[in-house]
């Protein structure tokens, strides 16, 4: 009787879980913005067309013009405060008088440099800021300079609307992202976090709307927190010996053994808290099978995870991975080199820590003659809320400014300026408000890199949205 009741209680859950979950409305869309996506590909046309490239790094007079061009061109007639730091990074203040605390937004104006034998490639040279097709052309387009332009447009329409913020606002735009961030935000958090006020939220780069996860869906896929990188030397010394009597106690041997059972054990899945919502949000748009599944993780776990399993970038969500990525052993062809040596980089979720990785690498090689030696770690990063007032803001903004795009928080296997600022206590939320397809993404550090006019118009809107509610 208790079993039968017990599989009764099971089969209403089921189904109660697998009902459509709408959420109300909260906000409504601002009416009468004007968007001049002309004026904003112009700007960021000539955005483009100073060469940024990192490394070598920003030069003096390359900063100088484009704080110059964004003080110009937005700045000064928006009213806003401006502060140089550093005579490189800049900072924007939109002052409301509110007593919330501010959300700042970020932009990057260095670019990864285009290789010499790259450039022929390009359709426009890659520093033309070229205006065709119906997009801009050109490096840095949509990483990361297209977004500071559109957040700057969006303040130009809040404002010819006679909308303001509910909160102050900062831009704060640095000079080396793409180089690690050492000397912009690392030095800006130790130094000159208190401009921010009492800042309790970050809206940064990092995840994009994507249309080519699941078919028939936009996803607003903000990233609310990052994998950490660590990378390791695995390293095997024996006496040398000759090719004509190998054996199984050979360096080469010895260590290849190792990471065969290495690679063979991929590391335990783990769903974190932000996944959970991403399952939640994925199953809305789905038939009431897959939302049955999805939304059932006390009964279809195991399955789901299998599921994210079979895919490179879904795996990577739920694990931490292992790529070997060195390989080096040997001088002569008939000699047994007496050194074997792999490199290990890792991408860890938050919360493993280093030691247990080392811990998981030495149990899965199980082979004591292995030693490891860490190179470099990145060190973790605290995962921003996918609860509370600010995600709730954020998640309503996107609804509404983002129209049918489903907001789903992920985890990001790259990184960013943003951990700086996560350390610090800050909530940091990844996101551009431009839809990329695979094709589209795969230009950000790549050929091509261009952004569509109508991306520009599209984002121009949902920062106004972020910047009207958040
Ligand atoms: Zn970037």
């Amino acid at each position: 009787m208790i079993a039968l009741a017990a599989l009764a209680g099971g089969a209403v859950l089921l189904v109660y879980n697998a009902r459509p979950v709408r959420r109300a409305a909260r906000l409504t869309p601002l009416p009468d913005l004007k968007i001049d996506t002309a004026r904003a590909a112009e700007n960021l046309s000539r955005y483009v067309q100073l060469d940024t490239s990192a490394p070598p790094g920003i030069s003096p007079e390359a900063a100088v013009k484009h704080i110059q061009l964004l003080t110009e061109q937005y700045a000064r007639p928006l009213g806003l405060e401006i502060e140089v730091i550093g005579g490189l990074m800049l900072l924007l203040r939109w002052r409301t008088g509110s007593r919330r605390p501010p959300v700042m937004f970020t932009g990057h104006a260095d670019v990864v440099p285009v290789a010499e034998d790259e450039r022929p490639r390009w359709t426009h040279p890659p520093f033309s800021g070229a205006i065709d097709q119906g997009f801009v052309w050109g490096r840095g387009t949509l990483d990361n300079k297209g977004s500071t332009i559109c957040i700057l447009e969006a303040m130009a329409s809040l404002q010819a609307a006679g909308l303001k913020p509910d909160r102050d606002v900062f831009l704060w735009v640095t000079h080396d992202e793409e180089v690690g961030g050492v000397e912009g935000a690392k030095v800006f958090v130790r130094d000159h976090l208190e401009k921010l006020d009492g800042a309790s939220m970050v809206i940064d780069e990092g995840g994009y709307a994507i249309n080519d996860f699941v078919r028939g869906a936009v996803f607003a896929a903000v990233a609310v927190g990052e994998k950490h990188a660590l990378t390791v030397r695995a390293r095997v010394e024996t006496p040398p010996g000759h090719a004509s009597m190998p054996t199984a106690g050979d360096a080469p041997a010895v260590l290849t053994a190792a990471l065969a059972r290495l690679m063979a054990a991929p590391s335990p899945p783990r769903l974190l808290a932000p996944l959970r919502v991403l399952l939640d949000r994925l199953a809305e748009p789905m038939s009431w099978g897959r939302r049955l599944v999805l939304r059932n993780r006390w009964l279809f776990g195991g399955l789901i995870l299998r599921m994210l399993s079979r895919l490179a970038a879904s795996s990577a969500m739920i694990r931490d991975t292992v790529a070997l990525t060195f390989l080096r052993a040997g001088h002569k062809v008939n000699i047994i080199p007496a050194q074997a040596e792999a490199t290990l980089h890792m991408r860890l979720l938050p919360g493993t820590s280093t030691e247990e990785m080392l811990g998981r690498l030495r149990a899965a090689m199980a082979e004591p003659r292995v030693k490891l030696e860490v190179l470099s770690e990145s060190g973790d990063t605290p995962i921003a809320p996918t609860r509370g007032e600010d995600w709730e803001r954020l998640d309503a903004a996107l609804a509404v400014g983002l129209p049918g795009a489903v907001v789903a928080p992920i985890i990001t296997p790259g990184t960013d300026d943003g951990r700086y600022f996560a350390r610090a206590g800050l909530a940091v939320y990844r996101y551009i408000p431009f839809t990329l397809d695979a094709v589209e993404r795969r230009r950000i550090h790549g050929e091509d890199e261009r952004v569509s006019l109508a991306n520009l118009q599209q984002a121009i809107v949902a920062y106004a949205h972020l910047l009207r509610y958040l």
